[in-house]
């Protein structure tokens, strides 16, 4: 009988636990979180906080799951060190743990910036159901929060704060929000949205230092400019969790370097979720793409590989959806190009006042990305054009009109699996 140990119980770890079990009853399968929290769904921590969404409604798994499964389920258990010599991880508090199989799924943490004042009481990443919480408790004695960072998260929590009536304003370095994934055309859309429902973006300026004796006052901007608030979130992207790795010989890159099983350089340790760098379809190269969706699918493939399975991990692809105020967009692959890069073939729709805009681009005749704000029905279909890199030549009179549908690519794609539509 085999031990199977899995750092990390989210997205990725889950999956992971499914993925063995469903190839083996048997094995001892241990799981250690140093969060002291059942499994919830991260990305959904902005609509518990908006007040949408009850805290029942974000769990991810039942506490009879692991029961079910035969998991020894290890809250409040932070893996300090992994021995792979010895096979074996080391906790925090001095407990061992032996593996014939190990799944790193640590995920990411915020990145916070080196200023003034950052270590502040009131000053919070935006990543945990405890960050969540302990923010709601804040809320009744605060008027004003400043967010640093338009990406998706501190949008986000911009976006939650907004809906208890807080104040909120956004410092946001470039001139864009949601550079990310989006660009100017459809961020612009999504900017009117926010303004219009009273969120104070600030483009072009960056925060130098958050003042104030012990508690927030204020923060003060490179301009020089002091915007009062008592509480500052840190939406600034995140860095993966490679801790771990880094005091072994796995292989690290960005995050850690994972081969087309999920198996990192140490061939009994795997690797899957936002700590993982994998192949990335787009870009043909190795990447991070730091999505729940990617992080099962990882965790499910690196699972059953565990478990003795050989599947392939054919790669992720960046791909994001959103929506604040009734506003939704969607972004997969390439969204943008870089200046001067050739070979990629654009096609717009931009329509300011109904707020639709689809931007899809194509290399060689495939499509390799799009951008779709206001009507994102058919994001199923391009995914999958993207996907099995379909020649889209004899469809580009059709791919942004508004009756294009599912059916236009029957015959183009393979009919056995449906999955991604
Ligand atoms: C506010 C927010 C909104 C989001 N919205 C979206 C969205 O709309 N769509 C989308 O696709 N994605 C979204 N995401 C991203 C998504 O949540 C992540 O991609 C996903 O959670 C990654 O899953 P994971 O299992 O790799 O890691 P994580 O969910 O980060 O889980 C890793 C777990 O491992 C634990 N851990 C780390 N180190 C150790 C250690 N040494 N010992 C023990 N335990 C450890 C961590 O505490 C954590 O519990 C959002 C994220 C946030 C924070």
């Amino acid at each position: 009988m085999k031990q199977f140990v899995i750092i990390g119980n989210s997205a990725a770890g889950i999956a992971a636990i499914e993925a063995i079990r469903n190839k083996d009853k048997e094995s001892k399968i241990v799981v250690c979180s140093d969060e002291d929290y059942r499994s919830y769904c991260r990305c959904l921590i902005s609509y518990y906080l908006a007040g949408e969404v009850k805290e029942d409604g974000i769990l991810y798994r039942s506490e009879s799951f692991y029961r079910e499964n035969n998991i020894e389920l290890l809250l409040n258990k932070k893996v300090i060190r992994i021995d792979p010599k010895k096979n074996r991880v080391l906790c925090l508090d001095r407990s061992q743990i032996d593996y014939d199989s190990l799944l790193i799924a640590t995920g990411s943490r915020p990145k916070f910036p080196d200023i003034q004042g950052i270590k502040k009481e009131h000053v919070f990443g935006f990543r945990t159901i405890k960050d969540a919480k302990v923010i709601e408790g804040l809320l009744p004695v605060t008027k004003t929060i400043c967010v640093l960072g338009a990406g998706l998260i501190g949008l986000k929590a911009a976006y939650a704060l907004r809906k208890r009536n807080i104040e909120v304003k956004v410092i946001i370095k470039s001139k864009q929000i949601l550079s990310q994934m989006l660009d100017a055309d459809s961020a612009g859309l999504i900017q009117k949205k926010m303004e219009e429902n009273g969120i104070d973006l600030v483009f072009g300026q960056d925060v130098v230092e958050i003042i104030g004796n012990g508690d927030i006052k204020a923060v003060k901007l490179d301009s020089n400019k002091v915007l009062g608030c008592s509480m500052v979130i840190v939406g600034k992207g995140v860095q993966p969790n490679t801790q771990l790795a880094q005091e072994t010989d796995i292989k690290i890159g960005e995050g850690i370097i994972t081969d087309n099983f999920l198996r990192t350089s140490c061939p009994n340790i795997y690797a899957a979720g936002d700590v993982a760098e994998s192949f990335d379809i787009t870009l043909g190269t190795l990447s991070i793409n730091a999505l729940w969706p990617i992080a099962v699918e990882q965790g499910k493939i690196a699972g059953a590989n565990m478990a003795g399975d050989k599947l392939n991990y054919e790669g992720s692809l960046g791909m994001n959806a959103i929506e604040f105020f009734g506003l939704a967009a969607v972004s997969l692959g390439i969204y943008k190009t870089k200046d001067g890069e050739t070979g990629y073939e654009e096609l717009k729709f931009l329509d300011s006042k109904s707020g639709i805009y689809k931007k899809l681009i194509l290399k060689d005749n495939c499509l390799v990305g799009a951008i779709l704000a206001g009507d994102i029905r058919n994001s199923g279909v391009f995914l999958r054009l993207i996907r099995e890199k379909v020649n889209a030549s004899s469809l580009k009179d059709k791919l942004l009109a508004e009756n294009f549908a599912y059916p236009d690519i029957m015959g183009l794609v393979k009919e056995r699996e449906r999955l991604y539509v």
